[in-house]
């Protein structure tokens, strides 16, 4: 095979020489194109003034970096009438005038800088025998043209941060090409509407709800319908709902606690399948239930704090700060973070009683048949139980709720003894048949455990069918259900609806969705991490417009 052919060096060119030394390539070329023309007169010429040498990079051959001599002619332009006497002959495509890479090169740079970014590119190309340097990755990638905007009948518009949570722009979609069209470097209305002004063919905004962009759509595309998007309707729903759960976990907590400890829950299912074996050494009374609150607050309170350190730690505080922050002693954050759990609440544990020595024989006495508290207690004080009444009636509830006082078994284990709002959000705003069979038993016991949470649960999936099935016709039946059933995060995202109607009842009708939007929104992010969040606006731009 011809070298020629195998470096694939355009027509025109002839391989002259190829050296190497310290891993470079050098490759003689000269150029012997026929007839160059004259780039002012465009007429062929062929008396040649001289020659000179162009040193230009090519693509690495393997795992060398490869560096063309190109020898290229002076030449006359003969033409009388022509004002440029002599000129170089050009080789472009195949190496751009003034350039000092080829063309093959050069777009190999801007594909592995729209990859991956300035810094990590430069790491990049270094491996793979490219010589170039980031500042050269960024330039390339910004001297990529920007194809104009073509027409767009669908709009998809969203913002994104820049800075977490500090700085916004806002991103644009084609919905029906699915193509990034735009960035713009703030989330304005002003500036929203300024890039729909030059748009009049645009008939859809599909946009999340209310705020700057349905005020930038109403002046910059009054001619469009206007969408609220079902994924940030459903995603504004879904926060109300964890607000909903976040103010009825104690009452979640302790109620769901009391229907798996078989002292306090008679007859349920979770009680037949967990029935507790007690040896009669540890047979516990039912707990006080003052006391039993409180210990149930203590442990919410824990939790709290435990999610509080969890965000600091997010935040990259140290420990000593975070101790210092929540009033715990840095050995405890320690902890916490090492065994990366919530600290759990400490079973209670038995405590001698001066019941225990007459738990035998009350143990067999009931057996017997005898189940009467007055009774019973009676019988033991004439043998010397000094304790009261209301003690054994204590002990006894274990028996009455069908505990077996016999033998060690293992403990069951709450589902919800970890309950978090954040986490059960998810129970609620999924499908229920996408759940398994340990969450609907856990969304079960929520449900349960608080009135308010049965009742959000309802209204969620209610909201839910309406999103699917397209039954924007109905939104007023559900939000009357809403406000009657005077929950008051809920309440608030109703306010929030009826503000922007008209849009929301698009949004539940047509098919168009902003979902398409998120997902370029998180590619971008992927892009502008990668970047390690230094992207300058027209960077990202650049590079979220031309992604691969
Ligand atoms: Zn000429």
């Amino acid at each position: 095979m011809e070298v020629k052919a195998l470096l694939a060096l355009p027509k025109g060119f002839e391989v002259t020489s190829i050296e190497r030394a310290d891993d470079v390539l050098t490759v003689a070329v000269v150029s012997t194109q026929a007839h160059p023309t004259c780039p002012l007169c465009a007429s062929q010429a062929s008396r040649v003034h001289s020659h000179y040498m162009r040193t230009v990079a090519d693509l690495p051959c393997i795992g060398q970096q490869v560096r063309l001599l190109v020898q290229v002619r002076k030449f006359f332009c003969d033409v009388t009438s022509c004002s440029r006497k002599i000129f170089v002959e050009r080789i472009a495509p195949f190496v751009e005038p003034w350039a000092r890479v080829t063309a093959r090169l050069h777009q190999t740079i801007q594909i592995i800088g729209l990859a991956t970014g300035g810094m990590l590119g430069a790491r990049v190309t270094d491996r793979l025998g490219i010589q170039t340097c980031w500042m050269t990755i960024i330039r390339r990638i910004m001297a990529l043209p920007t194809a104009p905007v073509k027409e767009v009948a669908e709009l998809g518009i969203d913002d994104f941060s820049f800075r977490r949570g500090r700085k916004f722009g806002t991103i644009l979609v084609d919905m029906q090409s699915h193509q990034v069209i735009d960035l713009l470097p703030d989330r304005k209305a002003e500036t929203a509407k300024a890039w729909m002004q030059t748009h009049p063919e645009i008939k859809i905004v599909s946009r999340d709800r209310g705020g700057d962009y349905a005020a930038g759509a109403r002046e910059g595309a009054p001619q469009a319908t206007q969408v609220a998007d079902r994924f940030h309707m459903y995603k504004n729903l879904v926060e109300a709902v964890e607000l909903t759960l976040a103010r009825c976990r104690a009452e979640i907590r302790k109620n769901a606690q009391a229907t798996v400890q078989p002292e306090e829950a008679e007859g349920s299912k979770l009680l037949v399948e967990n029935t507790e074996f007690v040896s009669v050494e540890n047979w516990k009374p039912a707990p006080d239930l003052g006391a039993e609150r409180a210990r149930l607050t203590r442990h919410a309170q824990r939790q709290d704090r435990y999610e509080q350190v969890i965000a600091l730690r997010a935040q990259g505080l140290g420990n000593t700060e975070i101790a210092h922050r929540v009033g715990l002693t840095a050995r405890t954050i320690q902890r916490w973070l090492k065994e990366n759990t919530s600290p759990q609440p400490q079973r209670r544990r038995k405590r001698r009683s001066s019941f225990d020595p007459y738990a035998g024989y009350v143990l067999k006495r009931w057996e017997e048949g005898c189940h009467n508290g007055l009774r019973l207690w009676q019988e033991i004080k004439e043998q010397g139980y000094t304790g009261t009444q209301k003690m054994v009636y204590r002990f006894l509830v274990p028996l009455r709720r069908n505990q077996r006082i016999i033998q060690k078994a293992h403990v069951p284990h709450a589902p919800v003894q970890d309950f978090s709002a954040k986490d059960a959000v998810w129970l609620f705003a999924r499908d229920c048949a996408d759940l398994d069979e340990k969450e609907q038993e856990t969304l079960a016991t929520i449900c349960q455990a608080s009135e308010t949470a049965s009742k959000t649960y309802e209204l969620v999936q209610q909201f839910r069918h309406l999103l699917h099935h397209r039954e924007g016709k109905k939104l007023d039946e559900w939000l009357a259900r809403v406000t009657a059933s005077h929950i008051r995060e809920l309440q608030s995202f109703v306010l929030g609806v009826e503000r922007d109607k008209a849009a929301v009842v698009a949004g539940l009708t047509l098919p168009q969705n902003n979902g398409l939007v998120e997902g370029k929104v998180n590619k971008l992010k992927l892009i502008k991490r990668m970047m390690y969040g230094r992207a300058k606006f027209p960077l990202l731009r650049q590079r979220n417009l031309h992604a691969l």
